[in-house]
C-alpha cells in the first residue's frame, strides 16, 4: 500500500524502484529510479536531530528527547501519556517535534532556515520543498498539531507549538532523490563530513549517537525486526524513502512507495537486507 493519510502521496508511483550506495570515499553505485524526487517525510527527523544535538550536547539531547522506542506507531499520542509528557525518542512525530522546537534560530522563520541549509549540508546540494506535499500535509495534519499541543501541555515545548507544527511540515515536504539519501546517509557513515563537498556538517560523536537512536528506533515499532535482519541503523519515510548507514562504510538510499503497516519501504528493506548479506555490512557479524 501507498500512502494515502497525506493525499498526495497516493498519487506516487508504487513501480518507482531506485537503489543507491554511496561509499565513503565519494564512490556512488545505482540502479532504477534514483533520480526520481519524493518527500523526505521521517527520515527528515534523522537529520534535524544530528543538528539539534549538535547544538544541545549529548546530555541534554538524552535527558530532553530520549532515546528508548515506544514499540507504538509513529503518530502515537498514547507514549506521551504514559510518560508524564516526554517524547521518548525524536524518531517518532512526538519527538520530532520536540526535536524541531529546539532548532536554532530566535524565529520559526530562522528555524526553518536552520533545517533547509542544514539538510542541504548533508545532501551536498540545495534542497527545496515541494509546495504541493506541503500544501496537502499541512491541511491534514490535526494529529501532528494535537501532539505538538499536547507537549506543550506538558512543559515540554516552549515556543508556539503550530508554528513548530509548520516548521516540521516543511521539513517532511523537502524533496530528494535515493542518490541523495545515500549521500546524506554516506555523511553519517563518515563521521560528520559528507564525501562527496568535503564538508563537515555535524560532529563524529553526534553522528555516533544518531547512529545508536536509528539502531534502536529508525523503523518505528518494527525496529528490532529490522535489526535482526538487516544489523544497520536505517531510518524511513512514509513517501518511500530509505536510508541506512553501515558505519566506515557506505550510505545506501532507497526508494520505493508501497510500505508495510508501520509505515516502512517494502523493497527499501528487502534491497537493503540483500545489500547487508551480499556486502557483509551487518555491525553484529564478527565475519
Ligand atoms: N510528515 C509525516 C507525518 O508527520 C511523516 C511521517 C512518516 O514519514 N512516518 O505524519
Amino acid at each position: 500500500m501507498v500512502a494515502d493519510y497525506i493525499p498526495i502521496l497516493a498519487e506516487a508511483d508504487p513501480e518507482s524502484f531506485g537503489v543507491c550506495v554511496a561509499d565513503v570515499d565519494g564512490g556512488l553505485h545505482e540502479v532504477g529510479d534514483t533520480r526520481v524526487p519524493f518527500s523526505i517525510q521521517s527520515i527528515s527527523k534523522a537529520f534535524v536531530y544530528a543538528l539539534v544535538c549538535d547544538a544541545l550536547g549529548h546530555e541534554k539531547a538524552f535527558d530532553v528527547i530520549g532515546v528508548n522506542n515506544t514499540g507504538l506507531p509513529f503518530n502515537s499520542v498514547v507514549a506521551i501519556e504514559l510518560n508524564d509528557g516526554h517524547p521518548m525518542n525524536p524518531m517518532v512525530n512526538a519527538g520530532a517535534l520536540a526535536t524541531t522546537a529546539l532548532v536554532p534560530g530566535r524565529t520559526a522563520d530562522d528555524k526553518w532556515e536552520t533545517v533547509r541549509s542544514g539538510l542541504s549540508r548533508f545532501a551536498g546540494r540545495q534542497l527545496v520543498v515541494d509546495e504541493d506535499v506541503y500544501r496537502s500535509e499541512a491541511a491534514t495534519n490535526h494529529r501532528n498539531r494535537a501532539i505538538a499541543q499536547l507537549l506543550e501541555s506538558y512543559g515540554r515545548i516552549h515556543v508556539d507549538p503550530i508554528e513548530v507544527v509548520d516548521v516540521y511540515t516543511r521539513q517532511c515536504s523537502l524533496l530528494v532523490d535515493a542518490r541523495d539519501l545515500a549521500v546524506m546517509g554516506a555523511t553519517l557513515a563518515d563521521g560528520g563530513v559528507n564525501p562527496l563537498s568535503g564538508e563537515r556538517v555535524v560532529s563524529a560523536s553526534v553522528c555516533r549517537d544518531l547512529l545508536a537512536v536509528l539502531a534502536a528506533t529508525g523503523l518505528y515499532e518494527r525496529s528490532g525486526e529490522w535489526l535482526y535482519e538487516i544489523g544497520l541503523p536505517g531510518k524511513s519515510g512514509v513517501a518511500g524513502g530509505l536510508v541506512t548507514v553501515a558505519p566506515g562504510k557506505v550510505g545506501i538510499g532507497t526508494y520505493s512507495p508501497p510500505l508495510d503497516s508501520a509505515g516502512n519501504s517494502i523493497r527499501g528493506q528487502v534491497a537493503t537486507a540483500y545489500l547487508s548479506r551480499a556486502l557483509g555490512l551487518n555491525i553484529f557479524a564478527s565475519s
